[in-house]
């Protein structure tokens, strides 16, 4: 009987172990923040972002839950942002000065360190896809412009014509941002009141433990010729390592790069001990404030742990869990 007790006693305790060292499956994302405040969208705009927000996160967290990798679960909710006209990635991209869509994405493996990144492509439909494929099927991170798209060739991925990334919306943006910036001195200009970051990207935890981060953006508007931000930066717009955490930026690109954002989230949790909230809180409400950037950024731990956090007036973000948190949101304070 005492033996029974005892084993009792002892498979509850591996089962708790068990418990504790598998962390919950979880997906993070963002759709861009910036000056977000209650009454900017009509409730149907409201409704149309999180219907869209919602759907990008059930497609990433159900690659999870069948049991598939973080990489593949980041792709997909990406892709599916990319190709909705709402956000500033894909379809629906912003406008550089010279009126074109030129686009950047990054993605990041936690397990391996592996990366890849596109800069300045203009005919891919989905970067994110070319990301991937230049982390898995190059020996390089980084392809920029004519490059990539001849790379993109060579892996048989999708392109479009340039109109096809054209959304009325962000033309109509463009020629208010030209018209606002000649009422302004120079230094004004490099920021437009009102503006508003609609990058994507999402961080996923995977149900073997691994970490991966992805971000796709068509930059900022008005953006000059060959400007690249930090999305697709290693450590600035994108950073995942299974030591401590996985990062997506959106905002200002030049303090992300500056400050790399997503790296120095990172580090402060594998270096300093910190938790993913405080250390993305650092990192946004102190370093990032005192330069006078603005933007955020979701943060997810190896522990399952996550926090979506802006100085802006609001972030698109949402997360899913197997813990049970399911949360889609515009406006408001983040402390998480
Ligand atoms: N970070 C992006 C960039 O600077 C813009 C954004 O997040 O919307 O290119």
């Amino acid at each position: 009987m005492r033996s029974f007790f005892l084993g009792f006693a002892l498979s509850l305790l591996a089962g708790s172990v068990a418990l504790a060292q598998t962390p919950p499956a979880t997906i993070v994302i963002h759709g861009g923040a910036g000056a977000l405040a209650p009454g900017r969208y009509s409730p149907e705009e409201e409704a149309a972002y999180k219907a869209k927000l919602t759907e990008a996160l059930d497609i990433g967290y159900s690659v999870l839950e069948d049991g598939g990798s973080a990489l593949d679960a980041v792709e997909a909710a990406i892709v599916l942002l990319e190709d909705s006209p709402l956000f500033n990635a894909g379809k629906g991209a912003v406008f550089t000065r010279e009126g074109k869509n030129e686009l950047d994405a990054s993605i990041m493996d936690g397990a391996s360190l592996n990366a890849g990144a596109v800069a300045g492509v203009v005919k891919v439909k989905n970067p994110i896809r070319l990301a991937r494929a230049v982390m898995e099927n190059s020996e390089h991170v980084m392809f920029a412009r004519d490059g990539a798209e001849e790379f993109a060739k060579q892996q048989g991925l999708e392109t479009v014509k340039k109109k096809y990334f054209y959304t009325d919306k962000r033309w109509r943006a463009y020629k208010e941002a030209l018209q606002a910036e000649k009422q302004k001195s120079d230094k004004e200009s490099a920021m437009p009141a009102g503006f508003k970051y609609g990058t994507v990207g999402a961080v996923a935890l995977d149900k073997n433990g691994n970490l991966a981060a992805g971000t796709s953006t068509g930059g900022m508007t008005l953006k000059r010729y060959g400007r690249v931000g930090d999305s697709p930066i290693i450590g600035a717009g994108v950073y995942a390592d299974n030591k401590s955490c996985a990062v997506s930026s959106t905002g200002h690109g030049e303090y992300f790069m500056r400050l790399t954002i997503a790296r120095d989230i990172c580090a402060q949790v594998e270096y300093g001990g910190r938790s993913v909230e405080d250390a993305a809180n650092d990192v946004i409400h102190n370093r990032l404030d005192a330069l006078g950037g603005g933007g955020g950024v979701i943060a997810l731990g190896a522990d399952g742990s996550y926090a979506m956090v802006f100085n802006s007036k609001g972030m698109f973000r949402a997360v899913k869990s197997e813990s049970g948190v399911v949360e889609v949101a515009i406006y408001g304070e983040a402390a998480k």
